[in-house]
């Protein structure tokens, strides 16, 4: 399919995080374009790739070594093109091909499917990257190309609604009892997986039923929030965000309270003030485009930042300071590329068996992350056994 063609109806699965928790967000953001970025275009392509790759692995007698390499030379020609996308498509291909050989049989499989959710939300539809059916499972996977966060798979709307768009046309079939979803987001070293049984999807389509009816009527109330905000269209200027950004800089909580807080007051303020910080740059942004199409903010006005310096033409100006006895060293510094960068540079593969066995892991410093974050948490506190080796 031209990945180019996937059109996004007014309650996308893409947005249902968004639109299930904060309803009447889907109609709001119609007011606003739907801008595409370099990042979507390039995941674009390298999903255009992923594909292609699974229609050679899957359909090879259709889809054959030629036709593929001729495909992927189309692609090659495109300007956002870049050689690691084949590293990153092959992760997400030889994990499906793990799966698939992990099967007693061959499964079906259906490579970016249109699925077809209406019967739960208005016009809903979507394009499934993997579903492959075996035994009673029915397998929904889907690359995420992008670079920012990871994203899990347990209980996520847009993957629960491309599984239910997919029971609804297989379920004819094949006797589906249990759903497996999974996420792979190989530019951030992650698979996320999330099996259910049929009984909790259908649940949640009923839940997404209700959802679902107030959206696309603009009815509910207005639920602003850190993960629900973040890319919506309508977040600068959306009055319900405002509202709560300031009650909870300002004013998070009422009453008489002790001078100094908790620890218990501290994870929660630390909780409320995520989406402050990120409110505040979203508001800037959008106050600047106002100043700088002409149009008034009061209080505020749109300069110009601090410039940089230039040269015309490097190469000539070299030249003559060259020419008038400046020597090259002192014109260039010779530099190590990082370690992530000579890696990516020679290949994951021939990095690891030459130079492989002189890396070492140096512990990063202490960050402060949700409590679900999958990493293992670290204290100070020296633990009895480290203290009795000690005395040792
Ligand atoms: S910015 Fe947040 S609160 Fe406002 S409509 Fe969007 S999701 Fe809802």
């Amino acid at each position: 399919m031209n990945h180019q063609e996937r059109t996004h109806a007014v309650l996308s699965a893409s947005g249902a995080h968004r639109w299930l928790l904060c309803t009447p967000s889907a109609r709001l953001e119609e007011q606003f374009p739907d801008t595409t970025s370099d990042a979507a275009r390039e995941g674009t392509l390298a999903h255009e790739l992923a594909e292609m790759k699974l229609r050679h692995y899957f359909q090879t007698k259709e889809f054959g070594k030629r036709k593929y390499n001729a495909e992927v030379k189309k692609l090659k020609t495109e300007e956002l093109w870049q050689d690691e996308m084949d590293g990153y498509t092959e992760i997400y291909k030889d994990y499906i091909k793990t799966l698939a050989l992990s099967f007693p049989a061959e499964p079906y499989s259906a490579i970016e499917k249109r699925v077809d959710f209406s019967q739960y939300v208005p016009d809903g539809f979507g394009t499934a990257d993997c579903i492959l059916l075996s035994g009673n499972t029915l397998h929904v996977i889907d690359l995420k190309y992008g670079k920012g966060v990871p994203v899990s798979a347990e209980e996520n709307p847009q993957m629960m609604l491309y599984a239910l768009g997919a029971y609804q046309a297989y379920s004819f079939l094949y006797d589906i009892r249990s759903i497996h979803l999974v996420i792979i987001q190989p530019r951030l070293d992650s698979i996320s997986e999330w099996e259910c049984p049929l009984g909790e999807l259908l649940e949640f389509a009923e839940y997404v039923k209700d959802r679902a009816k107030l959206a696309i009527n603009g009815e509910g109330e207005f639920c602003p929030g850190e993960k629900q905000c973040r890319f919506c269209r309508a977040k600068a200027q959306c009055r319900a965000r405002a509202e709560e950004n300031v009650k909870l800089a300002f004013n998070p909580d009422k009453g008489k309270l002790p001078p100094l807080i908790s620890n218990k007051e501290m994870g929660k303020y630390l909780a409320y003030g995520e989406d402050v910080a990120k409110w505040l740059s979203d508001l800037k942004e959008h106050a600047l485009k106002e100043c700088l199409a002409g149009r008034e903010v009061p209080g505020w006005k749109a300069v110009e930042g601090r410039g940089s310096r230039d040269w015309t033409d490097m190469d000539a100006a070299f030249e003559v300071l060259k020419e008038k006895g400046i020597a090259e060293e002192i014109l260039y510094e010779k530099k190590a590329l990082t370690l992530a960068q000579v890696e990516k540079t020679i290949g994951k593969k021939d990095f690891a068996e030459m130079v492989g066995g002189m890396v070492v892991k140096n512990p990063g410093k202490p960050t402060l992350v949700k409590e679900s974050d999958k990493r293992e948490a670290i204290t100070n506190k020296i633990t009895a056994e480290k203290a009795f080796q000690e005395e040792q």
